[in-house]
């Protein structure tokens, strides 16, 4: 096994890369930045290395400061988390060029996947189903674009290829709006992303985000580790997730999982991934693969029993999965409930100091944060400040526990978003499972009194 890994990554991700390295005794090797110096895992890591200033261009995107510091720490590994630099294919081919393993896919894989137009033909090759639209990116002849959008049917939605963060995604409801909005996308793109390609998808009215977990060994084998429903999102970025999905079929979900795992068999995938989907009436439609851990990747480990970063190590290091298909069984219920660092309702960011940190426990409750009382919440980053999960025999008990464990949770000196978590907890609608992705939106814009309870 590595002796040392270098953790590229900041936050409760580092955290908790760290713990899966501290289990397998492997050591760490941790980078940050100036506005970092002071945060814990920083001071729990075997050896830092400060890497620049705050902003994260001269900092946590800094290719040849990560790679160097890997050099004079001798770490043998570089383990990216999510975010930064996890799914830039030039970055995981400057690791392995310059000597080390990058802990994720090839960087051949990375590419095709992260550029979503690329990534709906090799899933269309592999027999994984799509959401109808163009064949690849839009043309610039406007002709074209009105044809597409008419076989397709309105409302369609204009997607950047290389977007990603809920970013670079414009509706359109009338060919009269539809030029315009592509023109739109296509510079914001371009000024976003590097690449002004944008390309058309039906967009569904009312469908759930469901995504399949995969890990997949260098040896040609892939197994699914169930599914997490994704649903509760605002501006397309999620907000609370769950393992299983409520309320669809077995049997569907099954079909899709299988897919899955194949489509890494053909395609060669190599590591943890998720393959992020549609799910409306009945059907699954794939929208994007994501080549890297995620942040709610906790809500599978509860439900599996497999830690999910420790196997992302092992399968870097070259060796089989140590699960066969049917050695993963789901038990249980876990929902995850994203911290954030922001007004509850207004959602505008609330860096700041860490006054009061009093955290939940018990039974069935897990707690991913780098914070603590003290704790400085730099303005440059993500608003994320740490994740509670729930565990339960039950969805009822997930929910039941996730609710007292946000009645116990005690965060002063900055704002979070507890306060709508604590709402969604006892909303009707979501207790009765299978919200769509636009539930939290007509929530929060139907119940304008909620901000009042932003104090
Ligand atoms: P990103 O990479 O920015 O996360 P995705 O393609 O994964 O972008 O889409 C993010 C979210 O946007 C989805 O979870 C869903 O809420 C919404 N979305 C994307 N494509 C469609 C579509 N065709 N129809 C309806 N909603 C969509």
């Amino acid at each position: 096994m590595f002796e040392k890994i270098l953790i590229a990554n900041r936050g409760e991700i580092a955290l908790r890369i760290q713990r899966a390295c501290r289990e397998m005794g492997i050591k760490t090797v941790v980078v940050h930045s100036e506005a970092d110096r002071e945060a814990k895992y920083v001071k729990l890591a075997d050896e830092s290395v400060c890497i620049g200033p705050a902003p994260s261009t001269l900092s946590y995107l800094s290719m040849p400061a990560i790679i160097s510091a890997a050099e004079v720490t001798d770490a043998q590994a570089i383990h990216p988390g999510y975010g930064f630099l996890s799914e830039n294919a030039d970055f995981a081919e400057r690791v392995e060029q310059s000597g080390f393993v990058f802990i994720g896919p090839r960087a051949e894989t990375i590419r095709i996947m992260g550029d979503k137009v690329s990534a709906k033909h090799a899933m269309i090759a592999a027999g994984v189903p799509c959401v109808p639209g163009s064949e690849g990116a839009l043309p610039d002849d406007p002709k074209v674009i009105v044809q597409t959008a008419r076989k397709v049917g309105y409302p369609v939605i204009i997607k950047a290829a290389g977007g990603g963060g809920g970013r670079g995604m414009r509706v359109v409801h009338t060919e009269a709006a539809l030029l315009n909005a592509v023109t739109m996308t296509k510079a914001e793109a371009g000024a976003a992303f590097g690449n002004p390609e944008v390309y058309m998808e039906k967009f569904l009215e009312n469908p759930r985000h469901v995504e399949i977990q995969i890990l997949a060994d260098q040896h040609g084998n892939a197994i699914w580790l169930g599914e997490r429903d994704c649903s509760m999102q605002r501006r397309h970025q999620k907000v609370i997730e769950e393992a299983p999905a409520p309320g669809i079929p077995r049997k569907i979900i099954e079909k899709i999982g299988n897919r899955c795992a194949e489509a890494c068999r053909k395609v060669g995938y190599r590591g943890a991934g998720t393959f992020e989907f549609l799910y409306e009436n009945g059907e699954f439609f794939f929208i994007e693969m994501n080549t890297r851990v995620q942040v709610e990747h906790p809500v599978t480990e509860m439900i599996t029993g497999v830690d999910i970063v420790q196997e992302q190590i092992r399968i870097a290091f070259g060796e089989k999965l140590r699960f066969k298909q049917s050695d993963i069984e789901l038990k249980g219920h876990s929902i995850e409930c994203r911290i954030n660092a922001e007004d509850p309702f207004k959602f505008t960011p609330s860096p700041g100091r860490i006054a009061t940190w009093h955290t939940p426990g018990g039974p069935g409750i897990r707690v991913d944060s780098h914070a603590y009382a003290g704790y400085y919440v730099p303005p440059h980053y993500d608003s994320m400040i740490g994740k509670v999960i729930s565990y339960g025999a039950t969805r009822e008990q997930a929910i039941k526990r996730m609710q007292i464990a946000l009645s116990e949770m005690v965060v002063e000196g900055i704002q979070t978003n507890i306060p709508l978590h604590r709402e969604l907890m006892i909303d009707a609608h979501f207790i009765e499972g299978g919200t769509n992705i636009h539930y939290l939106e007509h929530k929060l814009a139907d119940m304008p009194d909620l901000s009042k309870k932003s104090k």
